[in-house]
């Protein structure tokens, strides 16, 4: 073999493992989203050029690092010289329509027909755990290997960022990657997750600011993170509904009438009464219900004895209210009373990683096993829940 024989091959192994980089916030490699500009062997050095998407894109300094140690990891390579660019407006362009999958910008992904689940997780009124329920959820079924994206509508009382960790230094949430008018969604315990609460600017709204917003603001709010983020394929896309039938409520019914939904309660009868309307206005919007979790019920204290703070019998209650003919609605989940789930939520560590032994975890675990195994809809149609 003549000397550039051997380089032109060393090239192709370079760029082939440059380019199986992945972007640790589009979570795809490198070669796909047009990133490397160039690479050329010269001897034992491999002269590599890549383009990042933005102007001090967060990711830079993991995205270099990993190149670099990609290029070096080629035999016959000893020295990496590593030129960093910036996409061009054109590039950039390029590489937003192709993360669309070729969907025009302002089109929603998860309208019907889409082979992403969309759960809405909704309650009665505020403090039943619903958040906290969601949350968990989430990661517990991305654990399971489905591709899982969370969508934090509870506008006025945003906490899952706080519950997923989802934090800096000062107890405030990433503000999301832009790619032009395409947001990157961060990434908490494999839960894409996007929250009202990133986009306050702290000085103003202050961190955690009441978000004092009209209907048709947080209509487009919730249209926009249902268009503008990028979450790529999902299996299920969960959204922490705020409590009640407020106008999030309605305009969520409107932009995802085939959204399957899940109501929370507590056990006390005066949480359920207030449940089964929330159920009753999803229904009214075409969305259907899918059953009722129970939150907060009796647990089981070290002596044996059991404390029932709330009360029981709530969950099943609303289940028979929200039953009509032919469409049973059951208590898919009773979670109890946990001091580990209190405790791991206000740490941003969710108790069904941090202690997956516990009650309550091992309930919500059990939920979104029950959710990956239902089948799709009315039609029966089955779910795309298959393990990545
Ligand atoms: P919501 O979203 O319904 O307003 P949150 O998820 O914010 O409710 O929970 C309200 C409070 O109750 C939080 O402090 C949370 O840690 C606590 N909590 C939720 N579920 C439980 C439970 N099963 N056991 C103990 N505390 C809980």
């Amino acid at each position: 073999m003549t000397r550039e024989e051997v380089a032109a091959g060393l090239t192709e192994v370079v760029r082939r493992a440059v380019g199986a980089v992945i972007d640790p916030e589009l979570r795809r490699p490198l070669a796909e989203l047009d990133m490397v500009r160039g690479v050329s062997v010269d001897g034992a050095t491999a002269h590599v050029e890549i383009a990042l998407t933005i102007v001090g894109c967060p990711a830079a300094a993991r995205i270099e690092s990993e190149v670099r140690a990609a290029a070096a990891s080629v035999p016959g390579v000893s020295v990496v010289e590593l030129a960093v660019g910036v996409m061009s407006p054109d590039e950039r362009r390029a590489l937003t329509e192709k993360l669309r999958g070729g969907r025009p910008a302002r089109q929603m992904p998860f309208g019907p027909g889409s082979l992403t689940r969309v759960i809405a997780v909704t309650s009665g009124k505020g403090g039943v755990g619903k958040s906290t329920v969601t949350a968990n959820l989430a990661v517990a079924l991305a654990e399971r290997g489905l591709a899982v994206g969370l969508v934090d509508a509870d506008v006025h009382g945003f906490s899952i960022p706080a519950l997923l960790g989802l934090v800096d230094a000062d107890g405030l949430p990433p503000s999301p990657t832009r790619i032009d008018d395409l947001m990157l969604p961060p990434v908490a315990h494999g839960v894409k997750t996007i929250s009202i609460g990133m986009f306050l600017r702290r000085s103003t709204d202050g961190p955690l600011g009441a978000v004092a917003w009209r209907g048709p603001m947080l209509h487009r709010t919730i249209q926009q993170f249902l268009t503008d983020v990028y979450f790529g394929d999902l299996d299920v896309l969960l959204l922490d509904m705020p409590p009640g039938t407020g106008d999030v409520a309605i305009s969520v019914g409107q932009l995802l009438p085939q959204a399957d939904v899940l109501v929370v309660t507590t056990p006390q009868s005066a949480a359920s009464d207030v449940a089964v309307r929330s159920g009753l206005v999803a229904r009214q919007t075409g969305q259907r219900v899918i059953g009722v979790v129970e939150n907060m019920a009796a647990m089981t204290l070290p002596d044996g004895t059991t404390l029932d703070l709330f009360g029981a019998g709530g969950g099943a209650q609303v289940a028979a209210d929200l039953s009509q003919d032919g469409d049973e609605v059951r208590v898919l989940a009773s979670i109890p009373l946990s001091t580990a789930l209190r405790a791991d939520g206000d740490d941003g560590a969710p108790v069904v990683l941090a202690h997956p032994h516990d009650p309550a975890a091992v309930a919500i675990a059990a939920l979104a096993a029950e959710l990956a195994a239902q089948p799709r809809g009315l039609a029966g149609k089955s779910l795309p829940f298959a393990p990545r």
